[in-house]
């Protein structure tokens, strides 16, 4: 376990800590009982941290040179590394993940995000354009492009994998030269108040970043009206990300949403079937489900139907649910008890609409909001092959033909990721090529790394985040003419 009482529990606003008028409180979702509580930013905070954020981005901030910011993200990541235990034990007593994958695949992730985009800081570059010449006469014009930073960045972060999604958003906004304005869900905000700690104590200057733990509908929503906010980038669940969408429409915002997904894991008769399985496994269970890109729609062709059904049921069986810190532990409690219950409802629901429950399907008589790892067997009409879950369920249905696995995977709303399991290299790209998403896997689940654009098509989102993509985003085109 580790002790939350030396903790941060207020906000980060202008690089001084202060209390919010009113507090919140936030469940340890292994034991179900409350964890802590911490201070909720209201609308009059949101506008002083504005003032604070536009402050360093008109101030010492924005006169920071390119190399120096690259330093300073440098330096921010050595303390993550540092304190990097810490970090990932606060997240998984905060939000029930095994302790094993905060520490060996989330903190990584987010100390290389930071590191890619330290090394970009002094590489954002315009580039000279060649035209016909001053309006279209033979006078010469020298034009060129500039790429500029956008000035105050709102980053909404959901409760799933807080520190490496805000990573995704922090790391490129600073790269640039924006300050940061960053609200953490209210079931997950521990990692990311320590980690305002070492903003402060890598030395960036005050207003730069600025954190504001609070209630969505409260302080996100504030954020997202605001006029003096250039760009929000958010993540989270798609309904909200609507409503985002429609309140930056007062400023006429940019909007980067990385919102929920439903992806399809087509699984070949020519597929390396244990691979397959392991890897869909992975897809459908891994973070108890709670994440974007899970594979939960598995389309097995007719001919190996029934051994994955075999092989994904052995592999919920062999599943370890237990307490985040047990290292035996492969699945923890979900977030809170909503989650738990709405998991719950739609397996119910399924099981109404005469989906077979394989595996799992209710909730342990235990404390805490844990979930039994869940297979189905049903069809692609059933709400639960039709609504993101966001728990550790997946709906297996047989296919007979490639066209038919291209049109299920793409009968669906969302179109984030999706996975193909074949060893047929032909059939792999062709398939990648058909279906609508933002990325493919192909025989391996969800590869992210910083150096790869992410985010969705369809109610999957606006946008693109990581890689060059997120320079791209975080920045403005200006174009220069001089007559010469
Ligand atoms: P959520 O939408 O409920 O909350 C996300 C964040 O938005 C929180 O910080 C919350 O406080 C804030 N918020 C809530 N209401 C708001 C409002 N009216 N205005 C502004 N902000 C508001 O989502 P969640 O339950 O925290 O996260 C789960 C969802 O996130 C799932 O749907 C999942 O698929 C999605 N997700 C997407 C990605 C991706 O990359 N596409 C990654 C992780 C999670």
């Amino acid at each position: 376990m580790i002790d939350v009482s030396n903790l941060p529990t207020d906000l980060l606003v202008g690089g001084e800590w202060r209390p919010a008028q009113d507090r919140f409180s936030t469940p340890n979702p292994a034991t179900g009982e409350e964890l802590i509580t911490l201070s909720a930013a209201s609308t009059s905070d949101v506008d002083d941290a504005v003032d604070a954020a536009t402050a360093a981005f008109q101030g010492d901030w924005g006169a920071t040179a390119p190399s120096q910011r690259g330093i300073l993200l440098h330096r921010l990541a050595d303390l993550v590394e540092r304190d990097s235990e810490q970090l990932a034990r606060l997240e998984s007593l905060d939000m029930g993940r095994p302790l094993g994958m905060s520490s060996a695949l989330m903190l990584p992730n987010f100390i290389a995000t930071l590191r890619y985009y330290a090394g970009w800081a002094d590489k954002i570059n315009g580039e000279a354009i060649a035209t016909d010449g001053y309006l279209g006469a033979a006078v010469p014009q020298h034009a060129y492009t500039r790429r500029e930073a956008m000035g105050v960045i709102a980053a909404i972060v959901p409760w799933n994998a807080p520190l490496m999604i805000l990573g995704w958003k922090l790391a490129p906004a600073l790269a640039c030269g924006n300050a940061i304005i960053i609200k953490p869900a209210e079931d997950a905000s521990l990692s990311i108040l320590r980690l305002g700690e070492l903003i402060t104590e890598a030395g960036f200057p005050p207003g730069t970043v600025n954190v504001l733990p609070g209630i969505g509908k409260v302080a996100g929503e504030a954020l997202a009206l605001h006029p003096g906010i250039a760009k929000i980038s958010f993540t989270g669940s798609t309904a909200v990300g609507r409503t985002i969408l429609q309140n930056s429409a007062t400023n006429f915002k940019r909007t980067a949403l990385e919102l929920g997904g439903k992806a399809p894991q087509i699984v070949f008769g020519d597929a390396d079937l244990d691979a397959a399985i392991e890897g869909c496994a992975m897809g459908m269970f891994f973070n108890q489900g709670q994440v974007c890109a899970a594979g939960t729609r598995i389309l097995a062709h007719r001919s190996v139907y029934d051994a994955v059904l075999d092989g994904l049921s052995g592999a919920a069986r062999g599943q370890v649910l237990g307490d985040p810190f047990d290292p035996e532990s492969t699945m923890g409690p979900l977030v809170n008890a909503a989650q738990r219950d709405k998991v719950i409802g739609l397996v119910q629901q399924g099981r109404a609409e005469g989906a077979d429950v394989v595996a799992g399907g209710t909730a342990p008589d235990r404390p805490g909001f844990y979930v039994e790892p869940t297979v189905l067997a049903g069809t692609n009409d059933m709400v639960v092959a039709r609504e993101e879950i966001f728990g550790p369920v997946g709906l297996v249905t047989p296919f007979d033909s490639d066209d038919d696995a291209v049109s299920l995977a793409n009968d669906n709303q969302y179109g984030l990721s999706a996975t193909v399991w074949t060893t047929d290299l032909s059939r792999a790209h062709r398939i990648a090529a058909r279906v609508h998403a933002g990325a493919i896997g192909v025989n391996g689940w969800s590869p992210l790394a910083p150096q790869l654009p992410w985010g969705g098509v369809k109610a999957s989102g606006v946008g693109r985040e990581l890689g060059y993509e997120g320079i791209l985003s975080y920045t403005e085109p200006k174009t220069v003419t001089v007559v010469l």
